[in-house]
């Protein structure tokens, strides 16, 4: 699988804060942790690589897409998991996750009802996909957001302050979801808590300021800490 190619990204906002500065990351299959405080720019970056918001300058490029001109390209293969999952009580796991199975372009029925089975057994909620979203806990919103962004095979999987909301077994059930579908795709996750990057990634960078301080794997940057 083709590996996200990050040079030379700057973003300021209208309200002259410089989110981004110059940020060059060169990021292979697997998972890739980008590890910083708040207001470090982690948001800004993954919501740009997600075609959510434009840089002013510099390029990204997925394998054969550049990502910041040909959104409809990068979006077919993208999966997206926000900080919380939006939730629409009413409706049954099963139910919204076939609804968005269509939203995906997954028009055939059947195709439709193999992936869907097989993403919620992945995220452990097949007993669970009758039951309401609304009655589901923090963690199981989590998986079944999981479940939502992986529809489709996506080469890209952005997953951004994941574990803020969760209980320390939900995390560790979540954290080793993530590691078994980061081996075909990449996957980064943008996180403030170390642990996150240190037990799952195999390379990451910390930004802070807008800016990448560092690009190393997990053990070597604590040895350099
Ligand atoms: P992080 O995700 O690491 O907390 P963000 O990317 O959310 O960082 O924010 C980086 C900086 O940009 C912060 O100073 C933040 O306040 C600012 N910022 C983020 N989004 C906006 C926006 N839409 N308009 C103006 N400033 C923003
Ligand atoms: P988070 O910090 O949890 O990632 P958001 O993505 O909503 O939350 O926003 C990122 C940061 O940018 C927040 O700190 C928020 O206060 C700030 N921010 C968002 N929109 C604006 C804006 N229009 N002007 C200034 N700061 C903003």
């Amino acid at each position: 699988p083709p590996g996200l190619t990050i040079r030379n990204v700057s973003k300021r906002y209208s309200n002259a804060v410089q989110a981004l500065t110059n940020v060059s990351l060169t990021i292979p299959p697997g998972m890739y942790g980008l590890l910083g405080p708040n207001g470090a720019g982690k948001s800004t970056l993954m919501r740009t690589l997600a075609t959510l918001q434009e840089p002013d300058e510099g390029q990204i490029v997925l394998g054969d897409i550049d990502v910041v001109n040909q959104k409809e390209a990068v979006r077919q293969t993208l999966g997206y998991l926000p900080q919380e999952f939006g939730v629409y009580p009413k409706a049954s796991a099963e139910e919204l996750l076939d609804y968005f199975a269509v939203l995906k372009g997954i028009t055939n029925r059947a195709v439709r009802r193999e992936a869907t089975e097989a993403l919620l057994k992945q995220t452990n909620l097949w007993d669970k996909r009758k039951q309401k979203l609304g009655g589901y806990s923090g963690g199981m919103r989590q998986r079944f957001g999981v479940a939502v962004a992986l529809l489709g095979n996506p080469r890209l999987l952005i997953v951004d302050e994941p574990t803020a909301g969760l209980d320390p077994a939900e995390r560790v059930r979540f954290l080793n979801l993530l590691s078994e579908v980061g081996e075909n795709s990449v996957v980064i996750l943008s996180t403030h808590i170390v642990a996150d990057v240190a037990e799952l990634c195999t390379n990451m960078a910390i930004i802070d300021k807008g800016q990448i301080l560092l690009e190393a794997k997990p053990l070597e940057a604590v040895a350099a800490l």
